[in-house]
């Protein structure tokens, strides 16, 4: 039996859709493992901004600081996305979040169940057997460098900044993942035109020497968004900058059948946020449309890397498993080779996935 205190974020739009289903069936794992947690809910993004003026409170953050995990849904709304003048966004929370909580590494599986392998718009010789795990850097990058206006506003200016440091970091966590894997890393970069490129292939070719055992090779980003979609079974470990793994694990989303079936951690050296990988979704918001699995996956990234309970990871991952096998889907990975889906809702997904476990 383990206590842990898990601080609930569904955030915006089908975060809270999603993260509702994901809390439930983390609350019947740890009863059913025999496990006592707790639980608390705090407001991210543009709820946040509504109830206290900004997206994320200072006493927010130290509740998720205090936590032994997170579990987080999404943040973003309209309303800012068509106003490029806001002064406040629904996503400062989110970077204040990974930021305040030191988060630098997103791990980010993407592994195709076979129920799904017609669900996906890549054809299902190409993806089966497909099996990549993501390091996206978090906290560097364009994200966070200088940026601003300058020739009265006409010109536009984002820094791409990189320590040694920071790539090392998180070129370590893929190295050690890989060893436990088919010891293959893929590092991407765009050294031919960056010097951000070039200083992180530079790092990544000197920790190789403390790696013999795993198969290095150097991909630049374009290359790798071709050869993610040509042949996605080439890749094993896979690490990059922020803004390179944000777009290249969208697409690989793609392998998976969906942005619903994505989930993600996202870690440093103290308290974890699980997360599904898409955004808060307004065109389907509140039609209960929403597919919860990628918030339930990420739940059981974080009882397996946060908490070190496997069996209780993987009794969600079978959950998920068996639920597909039976024919439930979403409509977002419902498609014409499998007419006899049953198609429910979010909350009705959720309570198959109670049963199944
Ligand atoms: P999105 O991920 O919200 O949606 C992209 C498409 O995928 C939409 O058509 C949506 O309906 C579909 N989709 C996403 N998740 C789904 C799910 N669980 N089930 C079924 N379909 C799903 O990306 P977007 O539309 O580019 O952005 C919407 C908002 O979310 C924006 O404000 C954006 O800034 C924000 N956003 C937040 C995060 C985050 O909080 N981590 C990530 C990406 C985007």
């Amino acid at each position: 039996m383990a206590k842990k205190h898990i601080i609930i974020a569904p955030g915006d739009g089908i975060g809270q859709e999603v993260t509702a289903v994901g809390k439930q069936v983390v609350e019947k794992v740890a009863a059913t493992f025999g496990h006592e947690f707790t639980y608390d809910e705090v407001l991210i993004g543009h709820v946040a901004i509504e109830a206290f003026g900004t997206p994320l409170t200072d006493e927010s953050l130290e509740k998720m600081r205090e936590s032994d995990a997170v579990l987080f849904g999404a943040v973003g709304d309209p309303r800012y996305d068509n106003d490029p003048t806001a002064a406040m966004r629904p996503e400062q929370g989110l970077f204040k979040m990974r930021k305040e909580l030191g988060l630098y590494a997103n791990i980010r599986p993407i592994k195709l169940f076979d129920e799904l392998l017609d669900a996906s718009s890549i054809k299902a010789d190409v993806l089966k057997g497909a099996d990549i795990l993501f390091f996206r850097e978090l906290t560097g990058d364009v994200y966070f460098g200088e940026k601003g206006r300058r020739n009265n506003g006409d010109t536009a200016f984002d820094m791409a900044e990189y320590s040694r440091y920071e790539v090392e970091r998180i070129a370590r966590k893929a190295f050690e993942a890989a060893r436990t894997r088919r010891k293959k890393l893929c590092s991407v970069d765009k050294a031919n035109v960056m010097e951000t490129g070039r200083l992180w292939r530079e790092v990544v070719q000197k920790m190789a020497l403390d790696y013999p055992d795993v198969e290095v090779e150097h991909q630049y980003a374009d290359a790798t968004a071709m050869l993610l979609i040509k042949a996605p079974r080439r890749f094993d470990v896979v690490v990059t900058a922020n803004l390179f793994g944000d777009i290249l694990t969208d697409e690989a989303s793609q392998i998976a059948g969906s942005m619903g079936m994505l989930a993600s951690a996202s870690i440093g050296d103290g308290t974890g946020v699980y997360e599904p990988i898409h955004g808060s979704a307004p065109d389907i918001m509140g039609k209960g449309i929403a597919n919860p699995i990628a918030s339930v996956l990420s739940a059981a990234l974080m009882f397996d890397i946060s908490f070190g309970m496997k069996a209780e990871s993987d009794a969600i991952i079978q959950a998920v498993d068996k639920l597909l096998k039976d024919g439930f889907r979403t409509r977002d990975i419902a498609d014409t080779a499998t007419p006899d889906a049953k198609i429910l809702s979010t909350e009705a997904i959720g309570v198959q996935l109670l049963k199944n476990i």
